[in-house]
């Protein structure tokens, strides 16, 4: 008999694409941000107040992940790591300021994940804002607080609003920091 892979969760935003949100603000704002310029978790915390409604009102109206590019090696690192991994991707899609504009999310990340990871099986997409509930041998995310449990393995994914937690916290937690996708493959496929 076939030995029975481990279970990979893999996040979606800032892990596998790159920020939705850098991209929506810069559209939205005309200017040219990069992401190194921040720090915190919430970019669009960067639109004046009185244009905020207008900015979400923005973001939905068209497909908010059609052009956004991959975090760079992601693709190849999960086509090799779903040859010794079950890869399931878990990722939030509601919005809290925005619940009802939300369903536009799942659709939009489902159309992504099948367009740009197609040898991932979508009957292994996990959309859920209780990603504590989802548990599996490994675990890659870019938010900490995510990464917390009986997971074998925790991995936190380099991204510019957790640059600075520090080796102590990560520790504390049994989580491990990971640069790049090279890494992580690196650690799964070779250590
Ligand atoms: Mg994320």
């Amino acid at each position: 008999m076939a030995e029975q892979k481990k279970i990979l969760l893999v996040d979606f935003d800032d892990t596998i694409c790159q920020s939705v949100f850098l991209k929506k603000v810069n559209d939205f704002l005309g200017t040219d941000y990069k992401i190194e310029q921040f720090k915190e978790y919430l970019i669009d915390s960067i639109v004046p107040e009185d244009r905020r409604k207008e900015f979400f009102a923005s973001f939905f109206e068209t497909d908010p992940y059609e052009k956004l590019p991959l975090i760079d090696g992601a693709k190849e690192a999960l086509k090799k790591l779903s040859k010794k991994y079950d890869i399931y991707v878990c990722s939030s899609c509601v919005m809290l300021n925005s619940p009802k504009s939300s369903a536009r999310l799942f659709s939009s990340k489902y159309e992504y994940l099948i367009k740009n990871l197609p040898f991932l099986d979508p009957k292994k997409f996990i959309f859920t804002s209780s990603k504590q509930l989802v548990k599996g041998d490994v675990i890659i995310d870019d938010y900490f607080s995510n990464l917390k449990g009986d997971i074998e393995q925790k991995f936190l994914f380099d991204s510019y609003h957790n640059k600075e937690k520090t080796e102590e916290e990560l520790k504390a937690r049994g989580v491990r920091r990971v640069k790049s996708w090279q890494e992580v493959c690196d650690i799964l496929l070779n250590e």
